[in-house]
Order: C-alpha cells, then sequence, then structure tokens
C-alpha cells in the first residue's frame, strides 16, 4: 500500500492491525462522500440562504451545535415532496460507490453508511439510483401539520462527544467494536463537523475536504482520497499486505 505521509503518524501500520483482525467493517460517510453533493447543506443554500449565513456564524462561535444548526435551520421548513424529490434527483453518487459495496460484498466485510443527514433522503435517493445499503442517520417525515413541513429528529445525539451531531459516529463505531472485538474498523468521510469523531475512533480513517486538515490538525493517522475507487484500491493493498503478513 503506497501510504503517504500526510497525517500518518510514523509507527503506526494498519496492515499489522487487520493481520490480526478477523473481519473488517467498513463505515462511509453519505453527503459528500457516497454522494458527490451534500444534500443538507445544498438544500440549505438553495432555499435557506439568508437563514443558513446567520446560523452558521452561531454554530461557528459555539452557540448551537450541530445538532440544534439543523433544528434551527429546518424548523418549520417548507419543501413540498415533489420538489424535494425533484432536487434529490440531482444528487450524483461517487464514481466508486457501488464497486465499494461490491468490494465489501467479495471481501466479507459489512458496510453501512454512517450520516448526519436524514433517512427519507437516503430511501428516496436509494430507489432512485438502484442501490441498498444499511445506514444510521437522523430521521425526517412529513406528517406535520403541514403536509410539505418538515419535522426532524436526531438518531443518536452522543452528550459526551464533542462533535455535538445528531448522529455520532464514535459512539456507533465504539458499539460495534465491542458487540464485534476482532472486527478492523474503517471510517470513509469528508467532514470535520459530523466525521471527526468516527475517524479518529477507527482503526483507519480515509479523509478529504475539511476532515482531512482536522485530522492533520490533531495529529490523527489517516489516508487521503479523492474518490471511492482510491479507496478500494487502497482497501485491495492493505488486504494483501495484511495477508502477507500473517503468511509470515
Ligand atoms: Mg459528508
Ligand atoms: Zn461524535
Amino acid at each position: 500500500m503506497t501510504r503517504s505521509s500526510e497525517g500518518l503518524t510514523p509507527n503506526y501500520d494498519p496492515a499489522a492491525k487487520l493481520a490480526e483482525s478477523t473481519c473488517i467493517t467498513v463505515f462511509c460517510d453519505f453527503d459528500g462522500t457516497y454522494s458527490v453533493q451534500d444534500v443538507g447543506s445544498s438544500i440549505a443554500r438553495k432555499y435557506l440562504g439568508e437563514r443558513r449565513t446567520e446560523l452558521w456564524d452561531r454554530y461557528e462561535q459555539g452557540i448551537v451545535d450541530a445538532w440544534e444548526y439543523n433544528v434551527e435551520l429546518f424548523t418549520g421548513f417548507k419543501l413540498p415532496p415533489a420538489d424535494l424529490h425533484a432536487f434529490l434527483e440531482t444528487i450524483d453518487l461517487d464514481p466508486g460507490a457501488r464497486e465499494l459495496q461490491a468490494w465489501c460484498a467479495d471481501n466479507n466485510a459489512s458496510f453501512r453508511i454512517l450520516s448526519d443527514g436524514f433517512d427519507y433522503n437516503l430511501d428516496w435517493l436509494q430507489r432512485h439510483n438502484g442501490v441498498t445499503f444499511d445506514y444510521m442517520c437522523n430521521h425526517l417525515e412529513y406528517t406535520g401539520v403541514a403536509a410539505d413541513e418538515w419535522q426532524i429528529a436526531p438518531g443518536g445525539r452522543n452528550a459526551s462527544c464533542d462533535c455535538g451531531t445528531g448522529t455520532c459516529k464514535s459512539q456507533i463505531i465504539r458499539a460495534q467494536s465491542k458487540q464485534r472485538p476482532g472486527a478492523f474498523t474503517v471510517h470513509i468521510g469528508n467532514g470535520r463537523v459530523s466525521d471527526l469523531c468516527g475517524a479518529i475512533e477507527a482503526d483507519l480513517a480515509f479523509a478529504k475536504d475539511t476532515l482531512a486538515p482536522a485530522l492533520q490538525e490533531r495529529k490523527q493517522p489517516f489516508e487521503p482520497f479523492e474518490t471511492l475507487v482510491d479507496v478500494v484500491d487502497q482497501l485491495s493493498a492493505l488486504v494483501s499486505e495484511a495477508q502477507a503478513l500473517r503468511a509470515g
């Protein structure tokens, strides 16, 4: 595996850890990672421009956390389902999304999307693109007073984590590691807000966009990537390396 030195601590060798593991568990962020565009922030930019800018300032100042930001942003937000669906049609999947899932199936690795986005959108995008995946994320439904008004709920807050998101990824990865102690955990993501705690928790993190410098700043090891095609290549190389180590 060609390892870039970016952010990697010199004596961390994921292949050695993988060689001692019984299986691989892959956790993958959705927005900007499994998909090209970020659904939530694109919607906010398109429909809630000014409110989004104001709220982002409040987030940056630490007045609201990531989930409170979502609540304030989307409370009372009206977007008829037909308009949402038309918007979701413009979301593209990463060119390696299907390949990554196929790789996981071939390598007995479990695959799960961890997202600080919403289940309604993930369900729609799966149907529309003919893909299927397990996921954990926040909840969105249209059963409010007004038929076109968003009703949202968090998927798994964690008061003891700094992420402040609706679905804390480190909490999910830690729970999984407890359940399957021999598993080698991989996290793939792109955002410093929703992916940082998960990336730090996993045995191996793949990072791009704002997540990469955030990990670098904290001297946390990670593998940089551009698309999920790169992730598949790097995982394949890592598995070969671990097999060679096992064979001695
Ligand atoms: Mg993301
Ligand atoms: Zn967290």
